[in-house]
This record gives structure tokens, C-alpha cells and sequence, in this order.
């Protein structure tokens, strides 16, 4: 009803202060306490003023909505006010004159009372205030609001909303606070507007410089365009305070992955204003045994994120997979993320299956750039890291070159990479430090050991604990690989098969010692490379056999395990068989009835493959 007779009753914006309010114009107020001569209202939390009791037209309550208008504002502050009782009405928001500042500027405010516009990204209730963390196009920042201890201030605030705040900044441990004087969420409209405002800057701030490679490579390039992708997934997620997990691989090549993202990632908070512990709650890293996302992975992602959402008011996370993710078998997973929206983005180079794809944000892989797995996930993660934070490079230099050599990768850009830092690392140092990256991360099982795994890759700061810690894990992983091969080696069984190649088996679950280093799959490995050695010039095919899986190694074979896996799951009735990998270098589970039946047949299809020309 647009009425032009209408009176119109003001709404006073929460940031608007006296010099907002005009003599003769009428307000919404609320009640806020009673004295002998009248009743005090506040027109915003900043505002009050007196009805006099003679001025009264009604009696109310606390809290209770009351529309007054303005007699007089006296010199000294004082607002005298009239209850009025309109009868057709329409309200037009007051608001205020006062510019938002940017949060990034709130460093030259210390002591000054700021009004600042942005959206909450976190509610955090302490045993004294309730802490909001806002976030604007330009950073991000914690308010302080105080009701009592312990009680959430402006309950009716909610992560995700638009607010308004008017308070002083202050500096608290060395770190920014605004000491919140008001807080209103602003109304849809005006929401909207600096929402609006706020994504189209953090869009353009989120968007990496398009900084050269640390080497030249044609199958990178074709990448350049998903990787910076994800690196503008990544650094948003930094701007608006969303939670990153990053799900990786627990080897060498995935860890270094990981930890390269992770000190890109941890850099960028600290710069954007994050508090210092941000590196702790929004920033998980989380190694995974299987190459895949499995539900007992996925589970306890969801389990976190979800508590973490009702108890600490956070965002629900971006899931970050590294050196996984790119196959059919993480689709269970994906589907159960998908039931809480949560945004997935893939760094792999495992062999990918196009059907991911409808669940993934974006996805990295050689194989989409006529490359293969030769180009490892620890490469592309530091290059993506450096997209993310490009100060971060003089500390992650050395990553692709452990990453190469721990899944040894024969692709030209493993030679590249180690002759970048050929003098402060050394090939052989750098395979020491993979050695070392396995056989821990053996032990740490589930832990991402953030603070051991970054002494390993020589992340720390301290050279000498590096060169210290690393040593010592070779010489005690290397002691328990030489303890199991001389119990292995001589239960390896040879054969040759029709396309030439030679087999070679071991019984993992009788020839070697169960639960310790080197587990299974690093053992047939070692089994493997002894071979290839032994037999230099020839198709080697070793396989680990255990109860219920076998693990495939190979060189010189033109191997698709992934096919091998889908075939022998459609030949063989009752066998369970599945599993994957790569193309030359995966494994395969089966039910234990079945397992003679599965390998016999496994090896027979190993034989049909072409050799390497
Ligand atoms: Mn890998």
C-alpha cells in the first residue's frame, strides 16, 4: 500500500548514531527499562532516550516494541521522546553516513571506534565473549561482543549473515580485535548489495597471478588453466573462512603434495589476517592408506565437519584430494559428501575414470593433458601451491623433485625438477627423504604428524634436525627392509610368461613378517626392484600375493590394471574382485575362497599383454 498521506515511522540502521536522529520525526524503539519519571527506549543499541511518564500513552514491558517521536535532543545527548500511536504507517531505514572500513585497514584504527561491513563466517562462544569472525572483500577479522560471560551475544547473528558492526579496534596479542559496541544484521536489500560487493572482490582477489612454472613443461601448461582453478577454489576458501580438508595419499609422493599446499595455504592465512590457531581449525590435512577416498575416510570428514558446524559455528569444509580421487572407487564417497554439498576439487595422477567428474569442482590429472602419472601429485602440488601463495616457493623448491623419485617417475620432468635443486638436494638425498616419508607415515598411521613430516621435508627452519631425523629414519627403515627380504626373497617363485615377461611371486601372508615395516605393497616393491636389476633389460612382473589381495608391480609391460580388475570381476562368478591404481602399478582384492582361482587367472591375462617396444 503506497500511500502518500502515509506517516512514516523511521527505523534506526544499527550503526547510525545521534547525528541520525531528527527533532519532529517518529521511530521504532523498543523498551529497554523503567524509571519513576518514564520509560528509557533505545532507538538502536547505540541510541536511547525518555518517554516522560507524561508523555506515556500506553504501560509495556521490557523489550517491548514502542513507536515514539522526537520532541527535543538537548545539548548534553539527552533525546525527550512522545509515544504515538499511527494508524496506517510505512518504516524507511535510517542509515548511516558513516563509510565502512575495510578490514584490511583496521591495523591505522587501534583505538578508534570503526564501523565495518562484512559477512560472518564464524560464531565462536568462549567462556567470556562471543567472537565473530567477519569476513570482507579485502580480509578477514575477529569482533568481540560481550553480554555476560559465557551467553552468545546477538543470538539472532548467524554464520552466513551480512552484518553491520560499530566498535573499537583494539589489538589483543599482537593480534587485531573489534570490541563490538552494535551489531544488526542488515535487512535483505541492503544485504544483498554488500554481498554482491564483497563476492565480486574476493572473486578478483582470489584469481592466482599467472606466475611461470619453476620448470618448462608442455603437459603443465595444457594444466595451467585447471590448476589456477583450483588454486582460486583454494585461496577463497582462505578469504571466506571456509575449512579446508585435504585428504592425500599416505605416501611420499602424496605427502609432499599435501605439504606443499599446506605451507602454501597455512601462509595465506597468516597474511589475510586469519588468528594464529586458524592454521589448526580451518586447515586439516588428513593422509588416506588406500589410493581412494574410502567411506571410513569420507565418515570421519563428515563426523568432524558436522560437529565442528554446530559446536564452533563453522562453515562446512572444502575437501582438497591429493594423489587421489580420480577414480570409480571414490564415488561412494563422493556421493555421501554430496548429501551435505560439500565442494570436492582433485589433484591426481592416477589413472581417472571420466564418471568422477559430475561430482568434482575441478580436477587435475596428466592424463586430461596427453600426460601420465610420470607428472606426480607432489609436482603439481607445488605448483598449485605456488599459484596459492606464491611467497611459499623458496621453501617447496625441492618438493617435486622427492615427489619424482618417490614414485618414480620417468617422465622428462622428474630430470628437470632435480636439477632445480641439484646442489642443496641432491638425488639420492632426495630419495632418502621419500624412504624416510614412508616409513614414517607408517607409524604415524592416521596422524598427519604435521610438525615430524615438515622436519623431514626440511620445512622447520632447524637444517641440522632435518639431516639428523632423516638419517636416522633410513637407517632403521632400511635395517626392516633387509630383515624382510632375507626372509622373502628365497619364497619368490619365477616364472615365464607367453609375451616374455618374467613373473615374480611372493606370498606376503606366509614369507613375511605381518604389521611392521615394510608393509605388503612396499615390500613387493623391494621384491620388484631387485629383480629389474637382477634382469636389466627385460619385462619384470612381480606380484605380493596375500590372503584376499595381490599387489602389481611392473616394468617394460604394457600393463592396464585397471582393465585387468574390471575383466576378471566380470570372468570370474563369486570372486569379489576389485581394486585399481595405475596403468603398470596397482592392486587387486578378492574374496580369500577365491584367491587361487583370481590369481591364476590374473596371471594368465599379465602374459597376454604387449612388452614395451
Ligand atoms: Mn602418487
Amino acid at each position: 500500500m503506497d500511500n502518500a498521506t502515509d506517516e512514516i515511522v523511521y527505523r534506526l540502521g544499527a550503526t547510525c548514531g545521534i547525528e541520525d536522529v531528527e527533532e519532529g520525526k517518529t521511530y521504532e524503539a523498543r523498551v529497554q527499562g523503567f524509571a519513576n519519571f518514564g520509560t528509557f527506549v533505545q532507538l538502536n543499541d547505540r541510541v536511547k532516550g525518555l518517554v516522560h511518564k507524561s508523555n506515556q500513552k500506553q504501560d509495556h514491558r521490557e523489550r517491548d516494541p514502542i513507536i515514539v517521536r522526537v520532541l527535543s535532543i538537548r545539548r548534553n545527548g539527552n533525546i525527550d521522546l512522545e509515544e504515538v500511536t499511527p494508524g496506517i504507517y510505512r518504516t524507511q531505514t535510517v542509515t548511516t553516513h558513516i563509510p565502512p572500513v575495510r578490514l584490511t585497514d583496521l591495523g591505522q584504527k587501534i583505538g578508534r571506534s570503526v564501523m565495518v561491513e562484512g559477512e560472518i563466517a564464524q560464531i565462536k562462544q568462549t567462556s567470556g565473549p562471543t567472537i565473530f569472525t567477519i569476513v570482507d572483500e579485502t580480509g578477514t577479522e575477529n569482533a568481540a561482543a560481550f553480554v555476560e560471560a559465557g551467553v552468545r551475544a546477538y543470538p539472532e547473528a548467524m554464520v552466513g549473515d551480512i552484518v553491520g558492526i560499530l566498535g573499537e579496534v583494539m589489538k589483543r596479542n599482537n593480534q587485531l580485535q573489534i570490541e563490538v559496541a552494535s551489531l544488526s544484521v542488515l535487512d535483505e536489500d541492503d544485504a544483498a548489495r554488500v554481498r554482491m560487493r564483497i563476492n565480486d572482490a574476493l572473486d578478483e582477489r582470489a584469481e592466482p597471478d599467472d606466475i611461470p612454472f619453476l620448470i618448462e613443461s608442455a603437459v603443465l601448461e595444457r594444466l595451467r588453466p585447471e590448476m589456477r582453478k583450483i588454486a582460486k577454489i583454494i585461496r577463497k576458501a582462505v578469504f571466506t573462512a571456509q575449512p579446508i580438508v585435504l585428504r592425500h595419499h599416505a605416501d611420499a609422493d602424496g605427502i609432499s603434495a599435501a605439504v606443499a599446499v599446506e605451507a602454501a595455504v597455512t601462509g595465506l592465512m597468516r597474511e589475510s589476517g586469519a588468528d594464529f590457531d586458524a592454521e589448526n581449525y580451518l586447515f586439516k590435512r588428513a593422509p588416506s592408506k588406500a589410493p581412494f577416498y574410502e567411506i571410513e575416510d569420507v565418515t570421519r570428514d563428515l563426523d568432524y565437519a558436522t560437529k565442528d558446524n554446530v559446536r564452533f559455528g563453522q562453515k562446512m569444509p572444502l575437501i582438497l584430494m591429493m594423489d587421489n580421487g580420480s577414480t570409480e572407487e571414490d564415488e561412494p564417497s563422493y556421493r555421501m559428501a554430496r548429501v551435505y554439498d560439500l565442494p570436492i576439487v582433485v589433484v591426481d595422477h592416477h589413472h581417472p575414470d571420466e564418471s568422477v567428474d559430475r561430482f568434482l569442482q575441478a580436477h587435475v590429472n596428466p592424463y586430461h593433458a596427453g600426460g601420465d602419472f610420470g607428472i606426480t601429485a607432489g609436482m603439481l602440488g607445488t605448483e598449485i601451491a605456488r599459484f596459492i601463495h606464491p611467497p611459499v616457493e623458496d621453501r617447496i623448491r625441492h618438493i617435486p623433485a622427492v615427489a619424482g623419485v618417490g614414485d618414480r617417475s620417468e617422465a622428462p620432468e622428474r630430470e628437470k625438477y632435480l636439477a632445480l635443486v641439484a646442489r642443496e638436494y641432491p638425488e639420492e638425498h632426495c630419495k632418502e627423504i621419500a624412504l624416510a616419508l614412508d616409513y614414517e607415515q607408517f607409524w604415524l598411521r592416521f596422524n598427519d604428524g604435521r610438525e615430524i613430516v615438515k622436519d623431514i621435508l626440511n620445512l622447520n627452519n632447524s637444517y641440522e634436525r632435518h639431516r639428523n631425523l632423516v638419517a636416522l629414519l633410513v637407517q632403521e627403515a632400511n635395517a626392516a627392509i633387509d630383515e624382510q627380504l632375507r626372509a622373502s626373497m628365497p619364497h619368490v617363485t619365477e616364472q615365464l610368461l607367453e609375451n616374455g615377461a618374467r613373473l615374480f611371486a611372493l606370498d606376503v601372508e606366509i614369507y613375511a613378517h605381518r604389521f611392521t615395516f615394510p608393509p605388503p605393497g612396499k615390500t613387493s616393491g623391494e621384491v620388484h626392484d631387485r629383480f629389474c636389476r637382477k634382469h636389466a633389460g627385460n619385462a619384470v612382473v612381480t606380484l605380493g600375493i596375500g590372503p584376499d589381495f595381490a599387489v602389481i608391480r611392473s616394468r617394460g609391460v604394457l600393463l592396464n590394471i585397471p582393465r585387468m580388475v574390471r575383466e576378471l570381476r566380470e570372468e570370474i562368478d563369486g570372486g569379489g574382485v576389485n581394486g585399481g591404481g595405475h596403468l603398470v602399478v596397482g592392486s587387486i582384492k578378492f574374496v580369500e575362497g577365491m584367491r587361487d582361482v583370481v590369481v591364476a587367472r590374473l596371471i594368465e591375462k599379465i602374459g597376454e599383454y604387449p612388452l614395451e617396444p
